[in-house]
C-alpha cells in the first residue's frame, strides 16, 4: 500500500455517502437565490496572478502566503483562485455587465488557499458566494443579510449569529488607519511579532488579533467608529433599521475589520461557537471601491461568500435531516426473459414517474443474493421478476422495511400501484 497514490493534503474526495448532504445543501441555497432574483454566473478556477494581487492586496494573508501561483507552459504567472469576488469583477467589467445595470449574481465552486490544514480550514474548498453590482443603498446590504437568514431557516441550521460593523468610507479609514499606527508606534515594545509587522504591512488586521495583551492595549486605542463620516453612519443606521423591521437580530462588533483591502461601510459575518477557532460560515460586505480599481466604471457594490465545508459540519453536528438519496425501488430479476422485461418495466416506471428512483439489479446471482444486494441498496421494495411472472404478466412487490406480504402485480398496473406505495401522483 505504501506506494499507492493519496490526494494532496488539506484537499478533500467527497465520497457517495456524504453527496446527499452536499447536494441537500446545495439546492437549498440554489433555490433561495433564485426566490430572490439572483443569476447564477460560472468564472475559470485559474486567472492571471495580477488579478488577485491587485484586487485582494499585496499585503493580506491570502496574497502573501496562501495562494497556489505557478507559471504555465507560456510563462505567464497564474493562480489558482482563492476567492471568487475578483473573478467575479473582472468577469463583469470585461462582458459589459457592469455599466449603469443592476446585476444580482452567484457563484459556487471550488477556491484554493495553501493553508494549515485543520477542521473547516482546507486547501480546497467550496464556496457559494453572492455579488451585487450597481446598488449604493443600505437596503441592498438588507436584503442580503435578510436571505441569508432564510438560507439557516431553509438549512434548519441554529446558533449562528450575525456580526455587524461599519468601516464608513476609504477615507474615514485611512484617517483612523493613521490614528491608530500614531498610538500602536507608541506602544511599538507592547506589541507581538505579528503585529508588529502588520503594523508596517495591514495595520488594521491588528484589530482582528486574538492575543489578549494586544486586545487590552487596542480598548485604549483610537475607535474606528470616532472616526466614521456622516454619510456613512445615516447608510448603516438605514441598514440596521430594516434589519430590525425584518426581525433579524444582530450583534454589533466594532472590531470586526475583514481581511481584505477593498471593503467599505457595512461588513457583516455569521458565526458560531460550535466549530472551534474556524467559527466563520459566511461573511462579505461593502466594496465600492473595487471595480473602478479594477478598470472598470465606479460601480458600487456589495457581497459575501459562505464556506460550504463548514454549513456542512455544523448540519452534522445539529443531526439536522435531508432527502434520502437510496432507491425506491430495487428490480430483482431471474433468467433472460425476466432479465430482459426488468430493463423494461424499469425504463416504462421512469417514464412515466420521474420522481422515482428505480435501481435494476446487474451481474446476476441467486434470488438470495440479489435480495441481499436489494436490502443493502436501502430500497424501500423489490420488484420481483421470475420466469413465471414473464409468462402471467405481473411482477412480485415485496415490502424490504417491514414484515407484509408480497403483492402481486400486472406489469400496466404498476405505475399506478408505484405512485400509491410512495404517496404520488402518476404525472
Ligand atoms: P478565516 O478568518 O476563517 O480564515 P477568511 O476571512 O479568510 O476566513 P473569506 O475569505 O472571507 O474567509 O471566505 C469566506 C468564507 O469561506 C469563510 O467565512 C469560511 O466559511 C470559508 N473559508 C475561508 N477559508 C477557508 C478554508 N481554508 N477552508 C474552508 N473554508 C474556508
Ligand atoms: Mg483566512
Amino acid at each position: 500500500m505504501s506506494n499507492t497514490l493519496q490526494a494532496i493534503r488539506g484537499m478533500n474526495d467527497i465520497l457517495p455517502d456524504q453527496t446527499p448532504v452536499w447536494q441537500f445543501v446545495e439546492d437549498t441555497l440554489r433555490e433561495v437565490l433564485s426566490s430572490y432574483g439572483y443569476r447564477e454566473i460560472r468564472m475559470p478556477v485559474v486567472e492571471k496572478t495580477e488579478l488577485f494581487k491587485r484586487s485582494i492586496g499585496e499585503v493580506t494573508d491570502i496574497v502573501e502566503k496562501e495562494m497556489y501561483t505557478f507559471e504555465d507552459r507560456n510563462g505567464d504567472s497564474l493562480t489558482l483562485r482563492p476567492e471568487g469576488t475578483a473573478s467575479c469583477v473582472r468577469a463583469c467589467i470585461q462582458h459589459g455587465l457592469v455599466n449603469n445595470q443592476v446585476q444580482r449574481l452567484w457563484y459556487t465552486g471550488p477556491m484554493f488557499r495553501h493553508e494549515r490544514p485543520q477542521k473547516g480550514r482546507y486547501r480546497q474548498f467550496y464556496q457559494v458566494g453572492v455579488e451585487v453590482f450597481g446598488l449604493e443603498g443600505p437596503d441592498i446590504d438588507a436584503e442580503l443579510i435578510i436571505m441569508t437568514a432564510r438560507f439557516w431557516k431553509r438549512l434548519g441550521l441554529g446558533d449562528v449569529t450575525l456580526q455587524l460593523n461599519s468601516l464608513g468610507t476609504v477615507e474615514a479609514r485611512t484617517r483612523f488607519k493613521a490614528a491608530l499606527v500614531e498610538y500602536l508606534k507608541a506602544n511599538f515594545e507592547q506589541l507581538d511579532d505579528d503585529s508588529q509587522r502588520r503594523l508596517e504591512t495591514n495595520p488594521l488586521r491588528i484589530l482582528d488579533s486574538k492575543n489578549p495583551d494586544i486586545q487590552a492595549l487596542l480598548g485604549e486605542a483610537p475607535q474606528l467608529s470616532d472616526y466614521i463620516d456622516d454619510d456613512s453612519k445615516a447608510h448603516f443606521e438605514a441598514f440596521l433599521s430594516l434589519l430590525d423591521a425584518a426581525g433579524v437580530a444582530y450583534e454589533i462588533n466594532p472590531r470586526l475589520v475583514r481581511g481584505l483591502d477593498y471593503y467599505g461601510r457595512t461588513v457583516f459575518e455569521w458565526v458560531t461557537d460550535q466549530l472551534g477557532a474556524q467559527g466563520t460560515v459566511c461573511a462579505g460586505g461593502r466594496y465600492d471601491a473595487l471595480v473602478e480599481y479594477l478598470g472598470g466604471r465606479a460601480t458600487p457594490a456589495v457581497g459575501f461568500a459562505m464556506g460550504l465545508e463548514r454549513l456542512i459540519a455544523l448540519l452534522e453536528n445539529q443531526q439536522a435531516v435531508f432527502p434520502a438519496a437510496e432507491p425506491h425501488l430495487y428490480i430483482v430479476a431471474m433468467g433472460d426473459s425476466a432479465q430482459r422485461e426488468g430493463f423494461l418495466i424499469a425504463e416504462r416506471l421512469r417514464d412515466s414517474l420521474p420522481w422515482l428512483r428505480v435501481q435494476t439489479h446487474c451481474g446476476g446471482g441467486s434470488f438470495k443474493s440479489q435480495f441481499k444486494k436489494a436490502d443493502r441498496s436501502g430500497a424501500q421494495y423489490a420488484l420481483v421478476i421470475g420466469e413465471d411472472e414473464v409468462v402471467r404478466g405481473e411482477a412480485g412487490i415485496k415490502p424490504l422495511r417491514e414484515r407484509s406480504e408480497q403483492q402481486s402485480v400486472l406489469f400496466d398496473d404498476l405505475p399506478v400501484h408505484v405512485a400509491q406505495l410512495f404517496g404520488h401522483g402518476t404525472d
